[in-house]
């Protein structure tokens, strides 16, 4: 198509365009009195171009040199730097800090309140007072000046937390319990209260809200069993509980062994006070599973009501969503190794478990590891909670001599013997998966040891059990297990915990070698390292030793350290990544919370929207 003449407009090319572009800017800033930016190609403009195409409207200022006299206020850029060099200097130390609580902020405020039900949080309702009890310290504890309470704590290196703590209690008969509670803590050879039970059990007797932290092994079930012991034997004195009611307590464990564990101690102190003349006959109730207790539930929920229900989440979640069991007259609630709970797998199932309460009720959070991500979590939800925590959250058992050595992979199974050597039995060896232990406990058979072996949810729940009382019983030397059987369970008198495979979580580490050391006996655990283990957790492991000055084998000695080497701040790092409480790193750079969030993840990925249901599955 032809253009007419009038039409056709002269073609400028893109340089030349730009050019009077710039030229304008420039006049513009000229006649604001503005600076001018150096913008590179506006330099290379042509003078002639500059006059020749100006169209802008005359300007009695157009024609003044830029004012040299007032000189203009800096841009906001500049304004902006000059505040930032004003301002103090933070330290590299300062600003990881701050990087950290911004990362602690964010994953405190990324779900819904745990420890809450559904209908309080769509409620708003909020608990601002204990329920009460009744029980009362006697009066001389009451009367005892906060500086003694303060000496006793100091005394055994206590550490709480809180509004209005109920003093130290020294001893068992002081805190009030019924003669048939104090004849079997006599039975079992108990008789002055560990640190944690000295603060702990006068805070729960009192109706108050709790978080545990002390060392494996350091007598923390009696802290919550008693006190809920206490509880149903006052309200079935006030008004039984009936047919198809109940529980008044409920205690929630991790795994079926812990729980059948805690389960066998309420039973040891019920028993002998249904023989009692003038005492009531309390039930407790175990949910695990694995195992049928239809015919339990029937008995005792069904015909008679039930005082006290121990549980895994599973089950429990399962006995409720069929209504086998309700929780609605619950008042006392103690998740048992928390942080397992509200934290990592059963975080959506605890939840659930939480929606089933009705009222207010008493909770209290029990661990050896509570990282503050955790611990802060957990006292948003908690009513004027106290924490009671003896040494540092993460702190391996003072107890426990801790021997570590570098073997290689290929000749672990062969030092394994000559390690079994260092101790009389029993001992317990713990691998990293059901093939490793597998794989040992064939070796120990075949070697002549007598052992037995433990591994997760593909082992029937009988052959689990089996293998427990065994080895509890002394039957067997050497129990062969993964982490299920490093969590709270209390076999008497390990005196060698060995592990085959190091964890790669120090909290696992820290639950592992609990199982020997336990109430004051001296136990030694002895770990293999090598090269298959992360910097990381080899560098967690290396300061959990300096922290109970252990000696440090010269391979851990050599890594390079950032703590040492200053990289992050030594005073910051006291209490160790935020997240896991490994005190070799930073919440920065945590494995654990790297892999929840891989898993999270890879979850969200997979999702099936269209409900299959069921829950992740307990051990
Ligand atoms: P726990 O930390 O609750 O698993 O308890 C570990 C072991 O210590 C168990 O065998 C308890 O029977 C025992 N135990 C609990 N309290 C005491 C105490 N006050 N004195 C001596 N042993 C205790």
């Amino acid at each position: 198509m032809e253009l007419e003449e009038d039409e056709y407009v002269e073609y400028v090319p893109v340089a030349k365009r730009r050019a009077l572009e710039a030229k304008k800017t420039l006049l513009r800033h000229q006649r604001k009195g503005k600076p001018i930016r150096d913008t590179g190609s506006s330099c290379a403009l042509g003078d002639e171009t500059l006059d020749d195409d100006d169209d802008s409207p005359p300007s009695s200022s157009a024609n003044k040199p830029p004012a040299a006299e007032s000189k203009p206020p800096p841009s906001l850029l500049v304004q902006a730097t000059q505040l930032k060099r004003k301002q103090p200097a933070i330290t590299r130390a300062e600003q990881l800090v701050q990087q950290e609580i911004e990362i602690i902020q964010d994953l405190l405020s990324s779900g819904r309140k745990p420890l809450m039900s559904v209908s309080e949080l769509a409620k708003g309702i909020a608990y601002t007072e204990p329920l009460p009890t009744g029980w009362k310290p006697p009066l001389r504890y009451r009367r005892m000046p906060s500086e003694d309470r303060d000496a006793i704590r100091k005394q055994w290196h206590i550490v709480v937390d809180g509004e209005e703590i109920p003093p130290p209690v020294s001893n068992f008969r002081d805190m009030k319990f019924p003669d048939p509670i104090l004849e079997v803590l006599k039975v079992k050879g108990i008789s002055r209260p560990t640190p944690i039970q000295l603060q702990g059990l006068p805070v729960v007797l009192s109706g108050r809200d709790m978080i545990g932290i002390s060392s494996t092994g350091s007598g923390k079930t009696l802290v919550f069993v008693l006190p809920l012991i206490m509880i149903a034997l006052q309200e079935e004195w006030m008004m039984p509980v009936g047919p198809g009611e109940g529980p008044l307590g409920l205690i929630v464990c991790p795994t079926r062994e812990l729980a059948r564990q805690t389960y066998d101690v309420v039973q040891q102190f019920l028993a002998p006070m249904a023989e009692n003349v003038g005492y009531p006959e309390l039930r407790c109730l175990l949910g695990i599973g694995g195992i049928d207790n239809r015919l339990e539930l029937a008995s005792v929920v069904k015909n008679k009501g039930v005082h006290i229900v121990v549980a895994t989440p599973g089950r429990l979640k399962d006995m409720l969503a069929k209504k086998k069991m309700r929780l609605d007259i619950c008042r006392f609630l103690t998740l048992d190794e928390a942080d397992k709970l509200v934290d990592g797998d059963f975080e959506d199932v605890t939840r659930d478990i939480f929606d089933h309460l009705k009222g207010q009720r008493q909770t209290l959070l029990f661990s050896a590891t509570m990282p503050t991500k955790v611990h802060e979590f957990a006292r948003r939800a908690l009513v004027k909670p106290v924490t009671v925590s003896v040494g540092r959250a993460g702190a391996a058992n003072l107890d426990v001599i801790q021997e570590v050595e570098y073997v290689k992979q290929e000749a672990k199974i062969v030092y394994l013997l000559e390690c079994l050597q260092k101790t009389p039995p029993p001992v317990v060896v713990f691998c990293e998966n059901n093939a490793a232990v597998c794989k040992v406990h064939e070796y120990l058979l075949v070697k002549g040891v007598d052992a037995v072996s433990f591994y997760g949810k593909e082992m029937e729940q009988t052959d689990r059990d089996r293998a427990v009382a065994l080895f509890k019983a002394g039957k067997k030397d050497v129990l062969v297990a993964t982490d299920g059987a490093s969590k709270g369970l209390d076999f008497p008198n390990i005196q060698h915990v060995i592990n085959y495979d190091m964890p790669a979580e120090i909290e696992n580490y820290v639950h592992r070698i609990g199982r020997t050391g336990r109430c004051g006996k001296t136990g030694l655990a002895t770990t293999f390292i090598n090269s298959q283990q992360s910097e990381t957790t080899l560098l967690d492991l290396k300061h959990l030793l300096q922290e109970a000055r252990q000696r440090i084998p010269p391979v851990l000695a050599e890594l390079s350290d950032p703590v040492e080497l200053g990289v992050v701040g030594t005073a910051a790092n006291a209490d160790g990544c935020a997240y896991c409480g490994g005190l070799g790193h930073r919440i920065s750079s945590c494995p654990k919370l790297e892999q929840q969030r891989s898993q999270q993840l890879a979850s969200l990925r997979s999702r099936d929207y269209f409900g299959s249901g069921g829950y992740r599955g307990e051990m």
